[in-house]
Order: structure tokens, then C-alpha cells, then sequence
């Protein structure tokens, strides 16, 4: 009682930490040395000669949630697994009625991954509520702590929980070899009652994701703290070119439907298109398929894919339509035919203005460099953002590397993130329904 009473006090009172930019004395910190020694230990699970194998349902998954609830517990939260499998725990606000402020990360890992992608960002919101129920800190708004289930699988819960996967989705098989469904009843999920857990647009009073970059851009440019801007779109095409197969010996070279040279020209075009114009946008032709893909055959057909990057719905939409041109002039140049099927097409999710506001405030109170930049890889911040505010804080990836055993964050970089990450959220408490 008199804990609460005193809560209650403090929590009439705004809160003011008391930063002065650079000059962080006085101010909230989240325990670094805890955060990373939980981070350490976490690397034992799913830890094989090849890289972290904490595929989503399967054994060592399950074990790594077994864990993450028990750090959970341990930070004196009531973590349930709710019934789309995500774990979340909430720590209700001082001032009823307002709409929960949400963070949280995934993990689940890839085959042969590393030990940061997901778990940085789940056990650094995990610390961040530690934190401030240690410090005696309440805010106005609920806080849920949420462990997203199956993120490397096509953020499964993330999108579950917005309602944007439902029960006819289910029986897609996992790359642990279960289907979601299965999947979904191992981990103390319930298809049934999926209904019930989808937050409708407008229920939240923001999302805060603390990931690694994933990428070499803030080592690179010597800064500390990611800005997230957006989680990029992504088309992914599937092109076919058709052409003749035929000697490569009594075929002269101006007889000839060769389908590797277009779909050499074509390469090169897609690079040129995308470089011709400014921005951070990316396309890759990372898959070529010849056919009969033979040293004296001139091949009679190529199977390619292109993969179009950008934070811009508009100018991948452009692209896309400047690479079937292209595809078309080849064709003509070439005697081949071009087919385009496209089979990925996701929207970017651009990050909310004031939540990014909230994140380089923190950033700057701390004395962090930061940089603004997009996120070319996805994550559960983009299924959030199609329901409230986003807001992404990236710390930097050691060589770049992610998605490998050689995956690294310096502890002192993931201390930083999370101390961003309790500062932004602090931000958003003190500003959000005003
Ligand atoms: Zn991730």
C-alpha cells in the first residue's frame, strides 16, 4: 500500500528527468552489465557448430522462451503468452484510460544465425520496464513488454496481433518444419481465439524497437545511434527470358536468341536504372537460372529474380515499371522475350515524425551520435506501424554482419540502445494524449 501511494505521488508529479544535453547526470539508466550478462548467457541456447538455431517452434526455441519469461519474472513482470503466442506483460499506467505504450523485439532466430538479432531489443524492453519499476518511475501510460513469436518467419505474431494474419493463414509450414498452426499450439497459442488479441488501428499510444543495424552504416559513419526513418518496401519480380537454344559452335553470332546475354544486359540495366537517379533505393539480380545451363549450348531460357528496395511506394512502382521496359528493349535488341511475375510486394513503413522525434531527443539527452536512416531488413515495427505510431532505434553491427554466427554488438552500444530506448519512452509518456 505504501509503495503504491508513494507511485501515485510520484506519478502526479510530470516527470522531469532533469537532462541537460550531454550532461546526463541524475537522469534514468538502464543496468548494462545485467542486460549484457543475460545476453551472454541466452547464447548457450540454440548454440551449434554452425551459428544460433532458434528457428521459431522449435526445440530451442521454445526453450528460449522458457527463459526470456523467466527474465521477465525475474524483472518483476506477470508475463502471459497470449493467444497468438506472443509473450506480454503490462504494467499499468497512473493515468486511466490511456492507450498502452507497446516495446518490444523477437527471439526467434534464423538457421545458423547470431545472438543479437531479436534479443537485444526483447531483453532491452525487458530491462527498460526493470528499470523503472526499480526507480520508482510510473508512467501515465500502460507499458507492455511484448516478445513477438516467429519474426524470421514473416513476423508471424506481430502480424497476428494487428489482425493482419488470421486463422485460413495457419497452415504454412515453418522452417522448423511445423506449420504456424502447429507451431502456434507449441508455444501455448490458441487458434481459436485469435479474435480477441488483434489491436485495432488507433489502440496504442506508440511502438518502440530497439534492433541492431544489421548493416555497416553507423560503423561506418562513426555513429552510435540509429534514427529509424522507415522499414523499407520490398518487390521482389521474377523474371523469365526466353530465347533459342542452339550450338554454340554452328550458330553464328548474328543467328542467335541467346538468353544469358539479355539477361546480362539486363542486369546491367536494372544497376544502371537504379543508380541514375538520387536516393537510398537498392535492386539486385541475385538469382540467374540458365537453361540447360550448359558449357555448348546457347541457352534457350534464363530464370531471374530481381530484388527493389526503397522507402518510397511511388518510386518502386516507378522502378518496377522502368525494369519491364528495359525488359522489353533487351528483348528487341536480343531476339529474346521478357516475362515479369511479380512475387513479393510489400509496402514501406515509414516511422512516425514524433516518434522519431522521441528517439533523437533521448539520443542527444545521452550525449549519442546519431544518424537518420532507413531499415532495409524487416521487422515487427512495420506490422505496428500499420496500427499507431513506429518508432525504431538502431544500434551499430560490428563488420556489418547479421544473420551469421559472426553477428556482434558491443555491449557498450547495447547498453546505449537501451537507455535510448527508456528515454524515448519517457519522451513519448510525458507528450502522448496531452
Ligand atoms: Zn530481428
Amino acid at each position: 500500500m505504501q509503495r503504491r501511494e508513494f507511485l501515485g505521488t510520484l506519478a502526479a508529479v510530470p516527470f522531469v528527468p532533469g537532462l541537460v544535453r550531454g550532461q546526463p547526470r541524475g537522469a534514468p539508466r538502464v543496468n548494462g552489465a545485467r542486460l549484457n550478462a543475460q545476453l551472454a548467457q541466452f547464447d548457450a541456447i540454440g548454440r551449434t557448430a554452425s551459428g544460433i538455431n532458434r528457428v521459431a517452434y522449435a526445440d530451442a526455441d521454445l526453450a528460449g522462451r522458457r527463459f526470456t519469461l523467466d527474465l521477465f519474472r525475474a524483472a518483476g513482470l506477470a508475463p502471459v503468452v497470449d493467444a497468438a503466442g506472443n509473450i506480454v506483460a503490462r504494467v499499468e499506467g497512473s493515468s486511466p484510460g490511456r492507450p498502452p505504450i507497446i516495446i518490444g523485439s523477437h527471439v526467434d532466430s534464423v538457421t545458423d544465425g547470431g545472438n543479437y538479432d531479436g534479443p537485444v531489443g526483447s531483453f532491452g524492453a525487458i530491462e527498460v520496464a526493470r528499470t523503472l519499476r526499480e526507480q520508482n518511475l510510473r508512467l501515465r501510460h500502460p507499458l507492455e513488454v511484448v516478445v513477438w513469436q516467429n519474426e524470421e518467419g514473416g513476423t508471424i505474431g506481430s502480424k497476428l496481433a494487428i489482425g493482419a494474419l488470421t486463422d485460413d493463414g495457419l497452415d504454412r509450414r515453418a522452417r522448423s518444419g511445423f506449420t504456424l498452426r502447429e507451431g502456434l499450439a507449441r508455444i501455448g497459442g490458441d487458434p481459436s481465439r485469435l479474435a480477441g488479441v488483434v489491436r485495432p488501428p488507433g489502440s496504442i499510444a506508440g511502438y518502440f524497437e530497439l534492433h541492431i543495424e544489421q548493416g555497416g552504416v553507423l560503423e561506418q559513419r562513426g555513429r552510435q545511434v540509429g534514427v529509424v526513418e522507415g522499414i523499407v518496401g520490398l518487390r521482389w519480380l521474377e523474371v523469365t527470358v526466353t530465347g533459342t537454344a542452339n550450338h554454340a559452335g554452328a550458330t553464328p553470332m548474328d543467328q542467335r536468341q541467346d538468353a544469358v546475354l539479355a539477361a546480362a544486359k539486363f542486369t546491367v540495366a536494372v544497376n544502371d536504372l537504379v543508380r541514375a537517379e538520387p536516393g537510398r533505393q537498392v535492386a539486385t539480380v541475385g538469382r540467374v537460372v540458365p537453361s540447360p545451363n550448359t558449357t555448348n549450348i546457347i541457352a534457350g531460357s534464363v530464370l531471374l529474380t530481381v530484388d527493389l528496395r526503397d522507402l518510397d511506394a511511388t518510386k518502386l512502382a516507378r522502378l518496377t515499371a522502368a525494369f519491364e521496359r528495359a525488359g522489353a528493349e533487351v528483348g528487341r535488341a536480343t531476339g529474346t522475350t521478357f516475362a515479369f511475375v511479380r512475387t513479393v510486394d510489400s509496402d514501406p513503413a515509414p516511422a512516425t515524425p514524433a516518434m522519431m522525434a522521441h528517439v533523437e531527443a533521448a539520443a542527444s539527452a545521452l550525449g549519442c551520435t546519431t544518424l537518420t536512416m532507413p531499415s532495409g531488413a524487416g521487422h515487427d515495427a512495420q506490422e505496428l506501424a500499420r496500427i499507431g505510431p513506429m518508432g525504431m532505434i538502431f544500434i551499430p553491427s560490428v563488420g556489418g554482419v547479421s544473420h551469421s554466427p559472426k553477428e556482434y554488438s558491443r555491449p557498450e552500444d547495447i547498453t546505449r540502445g537501451a537507455d535510448v530506448l527508456l528515454h524515448a519512452v519517457l519522451g513519448l509518456d510525458r507528450i502522448a494524449g496531452r
